[in-house]
């Protein structure tokens, strides 16, 4: 039994995280600016916020192992100090602290976003790619990266960074109100995402095809090429935090962590449809779109990582939740 500090622990993975750790007999330290609920004997919580000193301080005691999953994720441009605030300044603040006693082991999430996938220079986006963010999200977690390593050279403490894959519990994919599956795939979800965006020519197009109905939407680029992108569930990106955190061979190393296949938006659309019943539009933004693929051979190969969960089950979960939503 060895206490884990589970940074974002009242988020969609960190709160998982933290409850397999409990189960597994480990003490957790919980560390969120929100309260998880969590209700544990052999857990503890600090809230606060990552750059809070004290907060850091107080969270970081006794950790063996830090995973430090939270962060502020907005792409809005009102949203820019409060990213690397969380981001950038939490994650240095809360790595200082820790140096006082160096944990013997740190994960850190970072994303995809660093390459960036929406823009690759070559797929399967592997590890050795170039890190060329475009988004301050993206920016934010590769400096993130930056402090991590750093903090590795300089205080000892191995670290594993795994750049997440885009990731949803299955329960969201069919929920409008959700922050991800809201705007990506139900038209006026859609339509306020892009308002906060500012994007004019976007917002044209997905207004003349709403007639105040709620649907579906298949994004397709200004080619008329359906978006394509990973999609992971929560729980498989819960079992590589833990297989990172247990296996010495990914001391050190970074990986891609996600979904094998990408989800294909022309495939996966019309069965979400069939699913619920709503009618499907099709729209074709402005722009090159999203349509990447990213290669998690690298530690499948090397930590025997095995994704379980694949769209078509995430979707049949959600189908299942979204009836229960309703009644
Ligand atoms: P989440 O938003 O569900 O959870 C993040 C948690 O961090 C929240 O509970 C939030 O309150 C907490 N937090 C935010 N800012 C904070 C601050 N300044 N101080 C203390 N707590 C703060 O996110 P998630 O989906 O569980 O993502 C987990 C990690 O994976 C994050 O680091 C995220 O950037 C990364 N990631 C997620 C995705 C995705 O698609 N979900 C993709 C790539 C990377």
């Amino acid at each position: 039994m060895s206490t884990i500090l589970v940074t974002g622990s009242a988020g969609r993975v960190g709160s998982r995280v933290a409850r397999e750790l409990l189960a597994a007999g480990h003490r957790v330290t919980g560390f969120d600016l929100r309260a998880s609920g969590i209700d544990h004997l052999a857990f503890r919580e600090v809230l606060g916020g990552f750059d809070d000193r004290a907060a850091a301080r107080e969270a970081v005691q006794g950790a063996e192992a830090i995973l430090h999953l939270g962060a502020f994720m907005s792409w809005l441009p009102v949203a820019r100090d409060k990213l690397f605030t969380a981001n950038v300044e939490g994650t240095r603040v809360l790595l200082e602290e820790a140096a006082a006693a160096p944990p013997k082991r740190l994960v850190f999430a970072s994303s995809g976003e660093v390459y960036p996938e929406n823009v690759p220079d070559y797929q399967p986006i592997d590890e050795d790619h170039p890190l060329k963010p475009r988004s301050p999200y993206g920016l934010s977690k590769l400096l993130g990266e930056e402090i991590v390593r750093f903090f590795e050279r300089t205080g000892g403490t191995p670290a594993t960074i795994l750049r997440f894959s885009h990731t949803q519990d299955a329960g969201e994919l069919l929920d409008p109100g959700s922050f991800f599956s809201g705007p990506r795939f139900f038209l006026q979800p859609k339509i306020r995402q892009q308002e906060g965006f500012g994007n004019v020519a976007a917002l044209a197009a997905l207004r003349a095809i709403d007639d105040g109905r709620e649907a579906l939407v298949l994004s397709r680029n200004e080619a008329g090429r359906p978006f394509r992108m990973h999609i992971t569930d929560t729980r498989d990106m819960v079992a590589g935090i833990l297989l990172a955190l247990a296996d010495e061979r990914a001391a050190g190393r970074t990986y891609n962590l996600g979904a094998t296949e990408p989800v294909d938006f022309a495939v996966a659309l019309p069965m979400m449809a069939q699913l619920t019943g709503l009618p499907l539009k099709t729209i074709d933004l402005p722009g090159a779109g999203v349509f990447y693929e990213t290669s998690n051979a690298r530690i499948r190969t090397e930590l025997g990582y095995e994704p379980q969960w694949t769209f078509e089950r995430m979707i049949g979960e959600a189908a299942q939740a979204r009836v229960k939503r309703a009644s």
